[in-house]
C-alpha cells in the first residue's frame, strides 16, 4: 500500500509542535540541523508527559512575530501536502505568541488569515482549534474560550485544553468548558494520556465535549469504554506520540486495535510531527506494520474523524465525497 497518497483526515495536530528544519532555518539561520534534532525533536523515550512537550518550547520561542507565524503555518500545510490529508485541525494556544508585539487577538488573527490563504493554495480543507493550557490561570482559560467566540465566524471551529495533565488539575478550566457549552463552542480535551480513566472521567462530565484527544487509558476501564461508545465520543488517537511520552512501553503495546474493534470511534494523528519526528503516512506504515491494519481500517478511521470533525453537516458531506472517490481511485 503506497501510504502517501491515501486520502487523510487529522484531527490533532499541534502547530507549534510541527516546524521543519527548513522553516526553521528561515527564522533563524543561527540553528544547525544538529541543534535542530537535539532540540526541536523530542528524545525517542521520553520519562514523562513534561518532558515530550518540552521540544515546543523551542517552536514557540520563534512563533512571536505576523512573518514567522505566517511561515510556521504555510511549513505546517506543505507537510500535509506530502500525507495527502485533505482535512486538518491545527491547534495552538494564542497566549503563548505574545512576547512580542502582539496581543491575542492579533495572533489569532494572523494565523487564521495564513490558514485562510493556505486553504485555498493547497487544496486542503482546515480549521483551527484554540488550546488552554494545564497550566494556565482561570482567567487565562476563560480569555482563551472567548477568543473562540470572537472569531466563531472564521476559520477557527473549537477550543481545547491541552498541557501536562499529570502536573495539573482540571480545576482552573471549568468556567472556561461551562462557557463553551452556553455558547455552543465545539471542545475537545487532552485526557487520559499521563493520567488515568479518572482524567477522562472528569473531563466528559462537561456535556461539550464530544472528543478527546488522546482519551487511550479509557481502554483500562470497561465501563468507561463503554460510556464513550454509547456517547459517542470520538478519540483523537496518537500511537507514536503515547509510546514516546512513555503512556506505554512500545508500539504493540498501544491498545488502538482494542478500542477500535470495541466500536469506539477514533482516528489516528501524529500530534506533534516535529516532536515525534513522524508523518501521518508514517503512522499509517506503523499501523499496518504493527496491527495489521489495511485500507478498511485507514478507511474508517478517516471516516470516524471526519464525522467528528467542528464543521457544519454540509461541508462535512462534501469531504467524505472527496475522501471517497481518492479511496477509489488508489
Ligand atoms: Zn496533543
Amino acid at each position: 500500500m503506497d501510504f502517501n497518497k491515501l486520502p487523510k483526515t487529522e484531527l490533532h495536530l499541534h502547530l507549534d509542535c510541527s516546524i521543519s528544519y527548513d522553516a526553521v532555518r528561515k527564522m533563524n539561520p543561527d540553528i544547525s540541523q544538529e541543534y535542530y534534532n537535539q532540540n526541536f525533536i523530542s528524545p525517542a523515550k521520553c520519562r514523562t508527559l513534561g518532558e515530550y512537550i518540552k521540544g515546543a518550547l523551542e517552536g514557540i520561542k520563534l512563533m512571536q512575530t505576523r512573518k514567522n507565524l505566517s511561515l510556521v503555518t504555510d511549513d505546517l500545510f506543505k507537510q500535509l501536502k506530502k500525507d495527502n490529508v485533505i482535512y486538518a485541525e491545527i491547534r495552538f494556544a494564542p497566549l503563548l505568541h505574545t512576547q512580542g508585539d502582539l496581543n491575542p487577538e492579533e495572533v489569532v488573527s494572523v494565523v487564521e488569515e495564513a490558514v485562510f490563504h493556505a486553504v485555498s493554495g493547497y487544496g486542503i480543507e482546515a480549521r483551527l482549534i484554540l488550546c488552554t493550557l494545564r497550566h494556565f490561570t482561570a482567567e487565562q482559560s476563560l480569555e482563551t474560550v472567548k477568543l473562540v467566540q470572537l472569531f466563531r465566524n472564521s476559520l477557527v471551529a473549537g477550543f481545547d485544553l491541552a498541557g501536562d495533565e499529570a502536573g495539573f488539575p482540571l480545576d482552573n478550566h471549568i468556567a472556561a468548558f461551562e462557557y463553551a457549552m452556553e455558547n455552543s463552542i465545539f471542545c475537545t480535551a487532552h485526557a487520559g494520556e499521563a493520567r488515568g480513566p479518572e482524567s477522562i472521567q472528569e473531563i466528559i462530565k462537561n456535556p461539550a465535549v464530544t472528543r478527546i484527544g488522546h482519551g487511550v487509558r479509557c481502554a483500562e476501564k470497561p465501563e468507561l469504554m463503554k460510556i464513550i461508545k454509547e456517547r459517542g465520543i470520538h478519540l483523537e488517537i496518537c500511537p507514536t506520540s503515547n509510546v514516546q511520552s512513555n503512556v506505554y512501553d512500545e508500539y504493540r503495546d498501544h491498545p488502538v486495535k482494542k478500542l477500535f474493534d470495541y466500536g469506539i470511534s477514533a482516528g489516528i494523528n501524529t500530534d506533534a510531527r516535529t516532536l515525534s519526528h513522524i508523518s501521518l503516512s508514517e503512522e499509517y506504515r506503523k499501523l499496518a506494520e504493527v496491527f495489521g491494519w489495511t485500507a478498511s481500517d485507514f478507511y474508517a478511521a478517516n471516516v470516524n474523524a471526519l464525522n467528528a470533525a467542528f464543521l457544519p453537516e454540509q461541508l462535512k458531506l462534501k469531504l467524505k465525497k472527496r475522501f471517497e472517490s481518492e479511496m477509489n481511485n488508489i
